[in-house]
């Protein structure tokens, strides 16, 4: 047994803080939370963090272990091995991690690759938070990611590689709704790539075997269809058309009325982006995350870590930083950090398991100086991070990546 008593504990469950808290860990599980002394004379090694925070540990929905600032995915893609590729994903974990994130969901890689390292990780033999994959979208011939290897132009398709990718074992699957940014000559964002039907039947395939389906999904047809067809999560969901984002708040209606979550990929690169790329189309972005929250769309944390971003690193050590950007389209710190947790569990089919802090689910949680509902910034001083009861923090180990820059 462990048991870890704080200055504060946020269990997750919506508004419940408990001062001078208490939490006993048994292996991989939380056996106990409550005040201070509720666990009784339970022996076992005892932690005692005055002046912490305990909270859930940090999920992010939406992350590609398999990219980083050193990797254009178009113009070396295909050139870097799988065993290299590989390594390269147990790094990016590692610094996810170090971040304080104990679930992430890869959304996209190719090779199978997010399987092998989430088992590795779960064997112990790799470090990283506990892993949902995708492995490889589901994308319309030529289309958005095509290269990934998830092509697929009709039903039959769709559903071919639908059960190919649940077969490999993947914990969820990822259709391409709409085209995107970084694919040259595949559909731009502003363009549906499937119909509602076809969008249905990923939502089937994934469904006869208890998964749920993330969608991507920039054009307004193509967010539709995704609410139409029953998707648990819309990924980026910025309202794009030819002339940017124009959002649209009878769609926003549509979307805080479905069932569907949204994660609008916002991450730390933001403010650099926008000095960079311009401010109009950057403010423009945020605006619409600002009125879905308003218009009462359940909105979760996901970075996109992983891919660059106009030659703009998104690395996946910087997820505390997306945050801040949900605190200035005005979320509430708690409500930040309920949709970086129980909310993201939720979304991402994984709340029985881990999200809050709750007798019976994994002890996946850190714990932080200072006081994160105070101040944000406070989730970066992290002073331990467990998954399944694993300690994993490694503050102070500096990289060979982080070393030569
Ligand atoms: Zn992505």
């Amino acid at each position: 047994m462990r048991i870890i008593r704080a200055a504060k504990v946020l269990t997750g469950r919506p508004g419940e803080v408990i001062p001078d808290g208490e939490i006993v860990i048994d292996g991989a599980s939380i056996v106990s939370v409550g005040p201070r002394g509720s666990a009784g004379d339970t022996p076992g090694e005892l932690l005692d963090l005055p002046g912490c925070t305990v909270l859930p540990g940090l999920i992010d929905a939406h992350v590609h272990l398999g990219f980083d600032a050193a990797v254009d995915p178009i113009t070396r893609r295909g050139q870097e091995s799988d065993h290299h590729l590989l390594l390269r994903m147990a790094e990016n974990a590692r610094k996810l991690v170090s971040a304080g994130v104990t679930t992430a969901r890869d959304l996209g890689g190719r090779g199978f690759l997010d399987l092998v390292l989430r088992d590795a990780i779960e064997e112990g033999l790799a470090v990283g938070p506990h892993l949902l994959a995708a492995t490889r979208p589901i994308t319309i011939t030529g289309g958005h990611c095509w290269y990934m290897g998830g092509e697929a132009d009709d039903e039959p398709a769709i559903r071919r590689v639908a059960r190919e990718n649940l077969r490999a074992g993947a914990d969820c699957l990822k259709v391409m709704a709409s085209g995107g940014q970084m694919t040259p000559g595949a559909p731009p964002s502003w363009v549906p790539q499937y119909t509602t039907e076809q969008i249905r039947v990923v939502v089937e395939e994934a469904a006869d075997r208890g998964k749920g389906v993330a969608a991507h999904a920039h054009a307004h047809a193509a967010i539709r269809s995704c609410v139409e067809a029953g998707v648990a999560t819309i990924e980026h969901c910025t309202f794009f058309t030819p002339r940017g984002h124009r959002y649209d708040p009878e769609l926003a209606d549509l979307l805080a009325a479905g069932d569907s979550y949204v994660c609008p990929t916002v991450h730390g690169a933001f403010w650099r982006i926008r000095e960079v790329h311009g401010q109009e189309m950057l403010d423009a972005w945020l605006a619409g995350v600002a009125a879905m929250r308003e218009a009462g769309v359940r909105l979760i944390a996901g970075t996109d870590a992983g891919f660059a971003i106009g030659g703009i690193a998104n690395p996946t050590d910087g997820y505390v930083g997306g945050l801040e950007v949900f605190a200035m389209a005005g979320y509430s710190n708690a409500q930040v950090i309920e949709l970086a947790t129980v909310l993201a569990a939720d979304a991402c089919g994984v709340g029985e398991v881990t999200g809050t802090l709750e007798v019976g689910k994994r002890a996946d949680l850190i714990a932080v100086a200072g006081d994160p509902l105070q101040r944000l910034s406070d989730l970066r001083d992290l002073v331990l991070v467990l998954v399944s009861g694993r300690s994993v923090g490694q503050s102070g180990v500096d990289t060979v990546t982080a070393s030569v820059g």
